[in-house]
């Protein structure tokens, strides 16, 4: 049995309008990277190749953690070297938390001989994710490791339902360079919400899974409206609101903040709207002095896997 091994997980674009906290979908890049190995020292060493800044503290680090919390569930003490080659930023509201965590207890779990289903080990990811987010939140880590567009109906018992979706929908992403913390940006939601505003999320998430379910491109499109985070999140991202119209009269089904932002997504059902929105997400925020990174990626079919 091998002693190290090479984990690709994607990124991955959460609360999907209204799906807030609730939905999620993996892209087919980019991918994040990480090397896991074992020790002699029975004990989690952190090692970061990659520009990113990253906890280097074991009880910082969320991949650490959810290794911990894989280990604690195994009953298995042993000692593992975490390797990062990260490629998705922190704080970019597209999982790199996550992808952090399903990679490193795939990993463990690829190590270990596969003593664990692959989605079992949702809870030990969701462990490690959790001192990220300051909440136990499943719409990242889902489709991280199982890939595909997810639904998670509950929380306790967890029930994870993996959605049908159109082939062809396309995502387009832009990562401005701007740093939202998730914990700072959940304060943000007020705890509570208005019977019309729980009414009008209901209605468009039902919605959302239909039209996803039957390929109805102009229902996904106009189902993708937030009525919890949105409006309060969306101020702290410069020119939002120019961005909307201008993707809306470029034909995009429609657009959202990706996770807990800054990171925008639009979802098209061609790939030269894609490639045209990618255009003006950048073209906006420039006009904001913001430089930015574009992607134009399918949803991921592939969850965590071996890269080598
Ligand atoms: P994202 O949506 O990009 O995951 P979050 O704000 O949810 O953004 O998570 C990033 C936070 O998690 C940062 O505070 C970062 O320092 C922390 N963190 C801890 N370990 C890691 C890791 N291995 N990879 C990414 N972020 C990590």
């Amino acid at each position: 049995m091998s002693d190290s091994i090479r984990i690709a997980a994607p990124a991955t674009v959460s609360n999907v309008g209204p799906g807030f906290d609730l939905m999620g979908f993996a892209l087919e890049q980019p991918l994040d990277i990480l090397k896991v190995k074992r020790n002699k020292q029975n004990t989690i060493r952190i090692f970061n190749e990659s520009d990113a800044t990253i906890p280097l503290d074991p009880f910082k680090n969320v991949s650490s953690v959810a290794i911990k919390s894989l280990l604690d569930t195994l009953q298995i003490n042993e000692g593992f070297d975490l390797i990062f080659e990260k490629k998705i930023n922190p704080g970019s509201g597209i999982g790199s938390s996550a992808a952090s965590c399903t990679a490193a207890v795939y990993g463990v779990n690829q190590l270990l001989g596969k003593p664990m289903e692959t989605e079992s080990l949702i809870d030990s990811a969701l462990a490690g994710e959790f001192i990220a987010s300051g909440s136990l939140h499943a719409d990242n880590i889902a489709p991280a490791l199982l890939g595909g567009f997810i639904l998670i109906r509950s929380y306790n018992p967890i029930d994870i339902i993996k959605l049908t979706y159109p082939k062809n929908l396309v995502c387009t992403l832009v990562h401005p360079d701007l740093v939202i913390n998730t914990k700072e940006s959940r304060k943000l939601i007020p705890e509570k919400i208005e019977l019309n505003a729980s009414i009008a999320q209901s209605g468009n998430i039902a919605a959302l899974v239909a039209g996803l379910n039957t390929n109805n491109y102009a229902l996904i499109g106009r189902s993708l409206i937030d009525k919890i985070a949105e409006p309060h999140r969306s101020k702290f991202i410069p020119g939002y609101d120019i961005l909307r119209k201008r993707l809306s009269d470029c034909g995009v089904l429609g657009m959202n903040i990706s996770g807990s932002g800054p990171s925008v997504f639009a979802l098209s059902d061609n790939p030269e709207t894609a490639a045209k929105a990618a255009k003006i997400m950048e073209d906006t925020f420039l006009e904001n002095n913001i430089k930015s990174v574009t992607y134009v990626s399918g949803v991921s079919q592939v969850g965590t896997r071996v890269l080598d």
